[in-house]
């Protein structure tokens, strides 16, 4: 199978389709991103990244964070973190706080917003705020091969600026007892993890471990034990789209994690790693070029986990 020519075909294929969707603006820095970027960027386990369009640009990878911030969390607390979240598919959105009363705090899954602030909240565990950001920095410069990976400041500010929404989530779950740490600590960790800056190609690359049952196939260093990492997929393809990841799995059939930047990483066991960039979104949040384009992929490689090629 030539993949460079699999990745040309649909970059070409979708390229009169840029800046369909719309990008996300409740949060204003990421308005200002032109919507007509598009990239897309295989890694496979020989460490060849094969790429079309924007793949050298960084982007704000958004809740693709919750994926690697789980990793660790769950290297950190092991099983005792799903006393503090569940493992359902929400069928709400990302934001939404319907089910935290009735469920007396305990989010769905790790993927939506609240289940991802309990997340970082075990992450933290006993550190401070930033000596946790500066550990999952270095994680991700680790597993992406790359010091140049970094944290967008801006975004970061922007989004805790107009974060009355998750404020609202956290301070619910911590009326409940369920956060460890003070609020604003939480807080300040998950809005920047969230404005992470990777490009694609960095994405595709840090994200091996979890096509590989976690270990990196370039380095073969350990980033997550196998167990978890067989489970992280599984929830990315049951949660990872929020009320739309029936669809993203009917369509596209990759465990895979979408971002309101406009990203979506997808892992497909044994074989590759996949992100897409478009910032145009769909009403639930993922990106609308980006979907596409995996599902093309889909097709064409006959990867997804449902099919039997
Ligand atoms: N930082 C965003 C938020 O908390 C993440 C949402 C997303 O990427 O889906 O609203």
């Amino acid at each position: 199978m030539d993949l460079q020519q699999i990745v040309d075909d649909t970059w070409n294929a979708l390229a009169d389709e840029r800046g369909c969707g719309t990008p996300a603006r409740y949060i204003p820095a990421l308005a200002e991103v032109d919507p007509t970027k598009f990239g897309i960027a295989v890694a496979t386990r020989s460490g060849e990244v094969h790429c079309a369009g924007d793949t050298d640009e960084p982007f704000s990878i958004q809740s693709i964070s919750k994926v690697f911030v789980l990793a660790q969390a769950l290297e950190r607390e092991g099983l005792a973190l799903w006393d503090a979240v569940g493992r359902e598919p929400s069928g709400n959105a990302f934001n939404s706080i319907v089910q935290l009363e009735r469920e007396k705090g305990i989010p769905r899954n790790p993927f939506i917003n609240s289940g991802a602030i309990v997340t970082t909240d075990r992450f933290i565990g006993d550190r401070g705020p930033d000596e946790a950001v500066a550990d999952l920095l270095a994680k991700l410069q680790n597993m992406g091969r790359d010091d140049d990976i970094g944290i967008d400041e801006r975004v970061a500010r922007s989004e805790s600026e107009t974060g009355a929404r998750n404020r609202s989530l956290a301070y619910f779950m911590a009326d409940f007892g369920r956060l460890l740490n003070p609020v604003e600590d939480v807080l300040s960790v998950y809005f920047r993890q969230c404005a992470l800056a990777l490009t694609c190609r960095q994405l595709a690359d840090a994200a091996l471990f979890l096509a590989f049952d976690g270990c990196d196939p370039v380095t073969r260093e350990r980033m997550c034990s196998r167990e978890r990492t067989r489970r992280i997929n599984a929830l990315m393809l049951l949660c990872g789209h929020y009320d739309n990841s029936g669809e993203f799995a009917f369509d596209v059939g990759f465990p895979g994690k979408s971002g309101v930047g406009g990203g979506i990483l997808a892992s497909i066991p044994g074989r590759a790693t996949i992100a897409v960039w478009s910032p145009g979104l769909n009403r639930w949040g993922t990106s609308l070029l980006g979907a596409r384009a995996l599902a093309q992929i889909a097709d064409r490689t006959g990867w997804s986990v449902f099919s039997g090629r």
